[in-house]
């Protein structure tokens, strides 16, 4: 039997917030008992380690309780841990099965199978604490490294990488592409899970989109890439359109289109859009420039003072050939504008 003491750590999935405790060995998890100040406390779950999950209302009631225990102690920090009791796991899948190319080769039925055998090599190591695992690139898109962990090679290479299967020994996959390529952890190059679906259009993830590398996850939540950004570019539009000049204007005094993003080309923000507004008083053209937004009133638009009007604002702004600009860093602060110059060409207009 292990003894171990640990605090309730916050959690973020795609699921919502859950209390995790970390164990540092493999636990069977009918035999994990928690137990917080003289009281028996019960996971909802287990993780693929047999480490105990909590909800989030349990994560909330540990950290209220530790507060309390501080007030009690007249401010002075004391530490809170919960005791958890367990029985060690063995873990007795042979290693080639989740450490060789056939192996890994073999695991490429379906999503769930992949996912079992990137499992495998996770628990692997917390069953082995002094072993690495070899290394491997997954369809020419993805590093399994030492760790157990998973790494994305940059969507913009994929075209220029040369290798020979499915699955290719990392160092044989390093020797037939030195001219490099940059590697990015985790995040928003991920495989996703099984049974995970895109939160756009509802599909759940196959292997295709794995081998095609078309799955992004943002905030716990995946997605297909093209969806996550459709739906990021109709944001912008909503942020602009329905929660922005639909306060200043009619939606019959203004028209608008979408231009390319002004300021950055990249796959980054190539999917945020840049607007040109055609208002009754003139084209406005607006847009992210990094944290700002930047409002540029064309040389259609009605005559006003710059200087006079925002001669109080410690911004960036510009007037050249007819054109006057300004960024504004925030959206109320894009709105304050453009409501200051409606006001000062066309006082009496009113929205409503
Ligand atoms: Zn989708
Ligand atoms: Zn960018």
């Amino acid at each position: 039997m292990n003894i171990e003491r640990k605090r309730i750590e916050r959690l973020s999935t795609g699921n919502g917030v859950i209390g995790h405790i970390t164990l540092s060995k493999l636990a069977i998890p009918e035999t994990v008992t928690v137990t917080l100040l003289g009281e028996q406390l019960v996971p909802i779950s287990f993780n693929s380690y047999g480490h105990p999950n909590f909800t989030e209302e349990q994560e909330r009631l540990f950290t209220f309780k530790h507060e309390e225990l501080i007030r009690q102690n007249g401010g002075q920090y004391i530490p809170l841990e919960a005791e958890i009791a367990y029985e060690e796991s063995s873990f007795d899948i042979p290693r080639n099965v989740f450490d060789t190319v056939d192996g890994i080769k073999s695991s490429l039925k379906d999503i769930s199978t992949l996912n079992e055998m990137l499992q495998n090599r996770r628990i692997f190591l917390k069953a082995h604490e002094d072993c690495k695992l070899n290394e491997f690139i997954l369809f020419g898109n993805f590093l399994l490294d030492q760790f157990g962990q998973v790494w994305s090679i940059e969507k913009s290479a994929k075209g220029n990488l040369t290798f020979t299967s499915d699955v290719d020994d990392y160092k044989t996959f390093a020797t037939n592409n030195t001219d490099g390529f940059k590697m990015t952890l985790g995040g928003e190059y991920a495989i996703p899970p099984e049974k995970a679906f895109c939160h756009c259009c509802g599909k759940v993830f196959t292997l295709d989109d794995v081998k095609n590398n078309s799955c992004v996850s943002i905030d716990g939540k995946y997605y297909h890439d093209s969806c996550w950004r459709n739906y990021r570019k109709l944001i912008e539009v909503d942020k602009f359109t329905r929660r922005m000049m639909d306060l200043l204007y009619k939606n019959t005094d203004y028209s608008f289109e979408l231009l390319p993003n002004g300021y950055c080309h990249q796959d980054c923000c190539s999917h945020i859009p840049w607007f040109l507004f055609h208002t009754i008083h003139g084209d406005i053209i607006m847009g992210w420039r990094k944290r700002v937004i930047s409002i540029e009133w064309q040389e259609n638009y009605k005559p006003f003072d710059m200087n006079d009007l925002f001669a109080t604002e410690n911004v960036t702004k510009w007037e050249k050939a007819g054109k006057r600009g300004i960024h504004a860093w925030s959206e109320e602060k894009a709105y304050e504008y453009l409501q200051s110059v409606l006001h000062t060409v066309n006082p009496g207009y009113s929205r409503w």
